[in-house]
């Protein structure tokens, strides 16, 4: 068989510790046998930042701006233990972190969905993808203990010095007092990003939050999403038979039980912290959760949605056999192969990213998996399978379909 030809390179982006060991077998088993891939390198493993001072990071984040699609391993973000581990010069600050700032992006999390893995949810039938706010609000609020009685204000102060203040509470007694803010371009960011990814991926978005009790604060981010729709996407939208879908945020919560999933629900900060983490672990498993960032110009970085996988990674540096599940990981080679089939115009290419995951949910569907899913299916006659030979599972597979 011919390899499969690529016109612009992928930005590819290498990682840490058990994360980076199945990196590598997905490329030399899934990937170079069928693509002749074009893709331009950056370790961001904690050694090599550490020795380019994280510029290798910041580099990575541009020449995603500049290529357009890039697919990223795990990667440490170091603490205390980390510091001692690898010797480095500062606490490097975490690569998911800089290079959504550097792209303004939106991450958009969604579950790989099988047979034999079913949702604690019975009805969902489709992933619901997460699209998590990731600016401001209460994670980056100034609180204050309130000691006893007294009043309490919120004061802006213009350029010129002039006041608008706004009491808060006249205690009488102890409490507690927050100021949180966020601003337009963020929110307005936040939004495209939405409609952009909605389009892209022909699903409907949902939108909540508590308008009616924060009647400034909550209702400027439904004006400013309504505001971008109207002008900038709501032909699109029709055109694409999807739908922009407004709703208090109880009633986006109480909808998504009782929904059979399938749409995209945007949240603030705070909401996506929370509902992320019930609606991943409710479709079973963060080993089989994708995360796209989506910068407001139309950039994507691929990648899963765990981490590094550590201690199995220790297991495997002691020589032990891990059960590893590379799903994610290979589904963020996917979603950025196809991208770039999209961009570059390459049929082939979308068709490969097509067949590939195909082939990875039938492996698991015949009962060929990694533990942690062992563990959770519904399917009987399961083979368990090691880090490496899951992977050549899904290879035998994919080659039965070519
Ligand atoms: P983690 O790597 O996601 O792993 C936590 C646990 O979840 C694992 O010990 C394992 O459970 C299970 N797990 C996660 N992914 C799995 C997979 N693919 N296959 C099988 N089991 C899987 O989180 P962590 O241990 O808290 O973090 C490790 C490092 O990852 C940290 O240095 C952190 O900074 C980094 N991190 C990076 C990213 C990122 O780059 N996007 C995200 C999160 C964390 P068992 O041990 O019970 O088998
Ligand atoms: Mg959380």
């Amino acid at each position: 068989m011919e390899k499969i030809k690529m016109i612009t390179p992928l930005v590819e982006m290498d990682g840490d510790e058990m994360t980076r060991i199945l990196w590598k077998i997905i490329k030399d088993e899934l990937i170079y046998p069928f693509v002749d891939l074009k893709s331009e390198y950056y370790d961001l493993g904690l050694q090599y930042r550490n020795e380019t001072d994280d510029k290798v990071t910041f580099d990575s984040a541009y020449a995603t701006q500049k290529y357009g699609v890039a697919v990223k391993c795990a990667t440490i973000t170091p603490n205390a233990a980390r510091m001692t581990e690898y010797d480095l010069k500062e606490m490097w600050k975490s690569p998911n972190g800089t290079i959504r700032a550097i792209l303004d992006g939106t991450v958009f999390r969604a579950p790989i969905v099988v047979k034999g893995i079913e949702p604690c949810v019975k009805n969902w039938k489709k992933p619901i993808t997460i699209a998590r706010h990731a600016y401001g609000d209460v994670y980056k609020a100034s609180e204050m203990k309130i000691p006893g009685a007294g009043k309490a204000e919120l004061v802006y102060t213009a350029e010129d010095g002039t006041e608008i203040r706004e009491l808060i509470h006249n205690f009488d007694k102890p409490g507690i007092i927050q100021g949180m803010h966020n601003v337009n371009g963020s929110i307005e960011s936040f939004a495209r990003s939405c409609f952009n990814y909605a389009l892209d991926t022909k699903q409907t978005l949902w939108f909540a939050t508590k308008d009616t009790i924060s009647k400034k604060y909550d209702h400027t981010f439904k004006d400013i999403f309504q505001e971008i729709f109207d002008a900038e996407y709501k032909e699109k939208f029709d055109a694409a038979g999807i739908e922009y879908f407004y709703t208090l945020i109880d009633d986006a919560v109480a909808r998504v039980m009782k929904s059979e999933g399938g749409y995209i629900w945007a949240c603030k900060n705070y909401d996506g912290d929370v509902m992320s983490d019930m609606v991943s672990s409710a479709f079973g498993s963060l080993a089989m959760m994708t995360s796209v960032l989506v910068s407001p110009d139309g950039k994507y970085e691929y990648e899963a949605a765990h981490g590094t996988v550590q201690r199995h990674y220790y297991k495997h540096l002691a020589g032990e056999e891990t059960s590893t599940n590379s799903v994610a990981t290979i589904f963020a080679w996917t979603g950025a192969l196809r991208k770039r089939g999209e961009l570059d115009n390459l049929p082939e290419l979308m068709g490969f990213a097509d067949k590939l995951e195909a082939a990875t949910i039938k492996t698991i569907e015949d009962g060929k998996m990694t533990k942690d899913l062992a563990l959770i299916t519904s399917l009987s006659d399961v083979t368990v399978l090691n880090s490496e030979d899951f992977i050549k599972a899904i290879r035998t597979t994919l080659e039965e379909s070519l």
